[in-house]
């Protein structure tokens, strides 16, 4: 069966970048019939305000997604996470690194080639090293094949601040949850074959990838919570806001209106999702004129 997920990092509301990774994903499990799971990615905790997750599953329902299962969230799961490291180590898969970003600016890490595990591993990180090579790219389902050269750094697992790093926790997580499709945005392309080398090295096959246009505030730059992307339900109403993400997914809009049910926009537009529509490129959104029947003043 097909399986998806929507993982957000709740380090600010959902801003309009975030809407389309979650309508993008949301459509394709439905149009599929498939499961569509809810993942909160927040263990990095200085980066998430209090109470940020609940109000990200709350704009979630108030604009009409439903999902399959209990939401998992990675706070709770670290001893999960601490046990599929200890695996990639006893297999040989990881080390400690005691090299800092300044450090590898001028040469290489070479921790690996340590023989015994470090006495004190206080202020040190542990990457992934495989004992096999990488994939040269991988067929994405929006983009064809991706290929590109990635020359290898060792994907950290573990931070030296001691927080389990996103790839590990997302890798390990699209695999306990059975998720045969990872629909995200292209911002996450480059890390793609590493994750895979992740995968196999946990002993799970490889999910397919789906990696949807972004959008951009302007040419260069996706809109993010970091550079303060403007929360999308403050800037629209949750239908006018649906309309928004799916006319920037390609997807037909005009039957819509804003005065419709968030659910009822949602199952007409997985009723007829098509990914052949969806632009492979990314884009700075042009909202409808129709936006300001249904959008809200910007606070
Ligand atoms: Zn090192």
């Amino acid at each position: 069966m097909y399986v998806t997920r929507f993982a957000p990092t709740p380090s600010g509301p959902l801003h309009f970048g975030s809407l389309i990774a979650l309508t993008g994903s949301w459509l394709r499990a439905r149009s599929r019939g498939g499961r569509f799971l809810l993942r909160i990615e927040d263990l990095d905790a200085p980066r998430c305000p209090e109470g940020m997750a609940e109000r990200i599953i709350s704009e979630i329902e108030t604009l009409g997604f439903d999902h399959d299962g209990e939401i998992l969230t990675q706070r709770y799961e670290i001893p999960f996470y601490e046990s599929q490291i200890a695996a990639l180590m006893g297999k040989g898969l990881a080390f400690w690194c005691s090299c800092t970003r300044k450090s590898l600016r001028h040469s290489p890490c070479k921790c690996y080639l340590r023989h015994e595990p470090p006495e004190d591993t206080s202020g040190m990180s542990v990457r992934f090293k495989p004992d096999f090579p990488l994939e040269r790219g991988f067929d994405d389902a929006l983009l064809g094949r991706v290929e590109f050269d990635d020359r290898y750094d060792f994907l950290t697992l573990k931070r030296a601040d001691g927080i389990i790093s996103y790839n590990l926790a997302c890798v390990a997580d699209d695999i306990r949850t059975g998720v045969t499709e990872v629909v995200r945005g292209q911002d996450l392309v480059y890390v793609t074959v590493r994750q895979m080398a992740l995968c196999k090295a946990l002993g799970a096959p490889c999910p397919h990838y789906l990696h949807l246009p972004l959008a951009m505030e302007d040419q260069n730059f996706k809109l993010s919570k970091q550079n303060r992307a403007a929360p999308v339900l403050e800037l629209f109403s949750p239908a006018q806001a649906l309309i928004e993400a799916l006319r920037f997914l390609g997807q037909k809009t005009d039957d819509l209106q804003p005065s419709m049910e968030p659910r009822a926009i949602l199952a007409r537009a997985a009723a007829r999702f098509d990914l052949l529509k969806v632009p492979k490129k990314s884009a700075v959104p042009v909202f409808s004129d129709k936006a300001g029947a249904g959008a809200k003043t910007a606070s």
